[in-house]
């Protein structure tokens, strides 16, 4: 007898509306604080102005995408120097890593983009909507006209916080002040509109709709975080030893948690942190404020919900004292990563102090390998590009090592000099040839150097090719 079919399961399920309550207390504190800082930084950075000199943008942080350059206050970066980049994210992974493992989740909690934005949401939609009980009533009544008048003031608000926050990223890719004056007189290049209407609208779906489904679902960092914490990781628990059993404190042997629910109604995340750990939890300390306030109210010790590594809950089960914050934090794991961050941040330092302000870089032409001169010459060619990175127009010398057997000359130029201008990059074809019948002539290939100097030789770069001889 063969078994019916099961029924087919869905594997899609509708997102449940959260209301998160208002909640006062240090945590929520910290992160209006964290909310103002990070927000005001964004907002305020591509109006901060950096005085370049004639030739260079004045404009602090910007992200000047037409001539393949990343200005940072005093700091240039060149498309050659991407290492720079690529080492403040790898600062930037390890840095993340570091908190991690010391104290969990802080990024997610306090300053991902993502939470600042929602809770920014959140705050306006209870300015409008007012607060949790309100929000549901509203949101279970039919569409008559309260309803229909408090989700055009939200959504409008909404929409204008991402018409803002869209508007302020593409002010980091060119000239803040003139780009506001375009976008409002309808100047401004096409891209600019595209990008903004792309933040705009996700902004407004990502904190207005979305919320913690992308943190659920579509951030990988809930998923990774495992690998980077331990059981000595500081982290957000309920202390159930204390809390068990929850219910009236009138009832005898009851715990310290009266199931009044206040730490589940304010969690921004929609979860009851009494049953334990959860990957959805982005400890952002709300469900803290909310017990100890309840804690408050009913005479007992705060901290039924707190900060806890997993060493110290097994401890206080067993009516030890946890041990110290710094025992935690100054670990084996997390010194690694300080290590290993400030190693990386030295080397980027060294780096940007040795670099020099030219560049060269050499590209050998190599269809045909080389050409055979009338006098039995073998001449080899290439293309020079020369990075002029200092904000005046200098003279360059060509050169090849003193004393090579070779002979150098520059396309369409007398001499062994060019002239670059500041800020440019400059391409020079080189000829490089070899007399009938010597090594450099004979050999297949034969190491050479170039070499670029400024004029009075005090910053010179190399860059080493090959030369190729008759090969037969
Ligand atoms: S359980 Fe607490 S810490 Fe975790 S997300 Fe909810 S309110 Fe924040
Ligand atoms: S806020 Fe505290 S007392 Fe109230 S349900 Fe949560 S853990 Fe229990």
């Amino acid at each position: 007898m063969s078994l019916p079919d099961p029924e087919p399961t869905s594997l899609y399920a509708a997102r449940e509306p959260i209301f998160p309550r208002r909640v006062k207390g240090s945590f929520r504190t910290l992160k209006w604080w964290i909310m103002l800082v990070t927000l005001g930084i964004y907002y305020i950075t591509p109006w901060l102005r950096w005085d370049r000199g004639p030739n260079l943008p004045d404009q602090a942080v910007l992200i000047d995408m037409a001539n393949r350059r990343f200005f940072f206050f005093m700091i240039e970066i060149w498309p050659h120097e991407f290492y720079f980049v690529a080492g403040l994210l790898i600062m930037a992974g390890l840095g993340l890593f570091l908190f991690t493992s010391a104290v969990g989740r802080v990024w997610c909690g306090y300053a991902c983009p993502q939470t600042v934005w929602t809770d920014l949401f959140i705050l306006v939609e209870r300015w409008v909507e007012g607060d949790r009980n309100a929000r549901i009533r509203l949101h279970r009544q039919s569409w008559d006209a309260e309803k229909v008048l408090k989700r055009a003031v939200k959504w409008s608000l909404w929409f204008l916080i991402g018409l803002v926050t869209g508007g302020v990223w593409v002010f980091y890719f060119t000239d803040a002040p003139q780009l506001a004056v375009d976008l409002v007189t309808g100047n401004a290049h096409p891209i600019a509109y595209i990008t903004m209407l792309i933040l705009t609208l996700t902004t407004f779906t990502f904190g207005g709709f979305a919320r913690e489904q992308i943190c659920i679902y579509a951030c990988p960092w809930p998923r990774i975080q495992a690998a980077m914490m331990d059981e000595d990781t500081i982290t957000i628990a309920y202390r159930d030893w204390r809390g068990e059993p929850r219910g009236k404190q009138s009832v005898e042997g009851s715990g310290d948690c009266i199931d009044c629910m206040a730490c589940v109604n304010v969690c921004p995340m929609g979860i009851d942190i009494r049953n334990g750990q959860q990957m959805a939890c982005i400890t952002c300390g709300l469900c803290i404020d909310a017990c100890d306030d309840t804690m408050d109210k009913i005479g007992k010790p705060r901290g039924l919900i707190g900060y806890i590594a997993l060493t110290d809950e097994t401890r206080e089960r067993a009516g030890k004292l946890p041990k110290s914050v710094w025992s935690h934090v100054f670990r084996f794991r997390t010194m690694m990563y300080t290590v290993l961050w400030s190693a990386v941040g030295v080397g980027l330092i060294v780096a940007l102090f040795l670099r020099l302000p030219i560049n060269v870089s050499v590209t050998p032409v190599r269809n045909p390998l080389y050409v055979t001169l009338s006098d039995g010459t073998i001449r080899n060619i290439y293309d020079l590009r020369l990075r002029n990175m200092s904000g005046e127009d200098k003279w360059f010398f060509i050169t090849l090592t003193a004393g090579s057997p070779f002979s150098l000359t520059l396309e369409g130029e007398e001499g062994a000099k060019v002239m670059v201008p500041a800020n440019e990059t400059y391409q020079q074809r080189v000829y490089v040839e070899a007399p009938p019948g010597s090594d450099g002539a004979t050999e297949e290939h034969s190491e050479i150097r170039l070499w670029v100097a400024n004029e009075d030789g005090t910053e010179r770069v190399s860059y080493d090719t090959v030369f190729n001889g008759e090969d037969d």
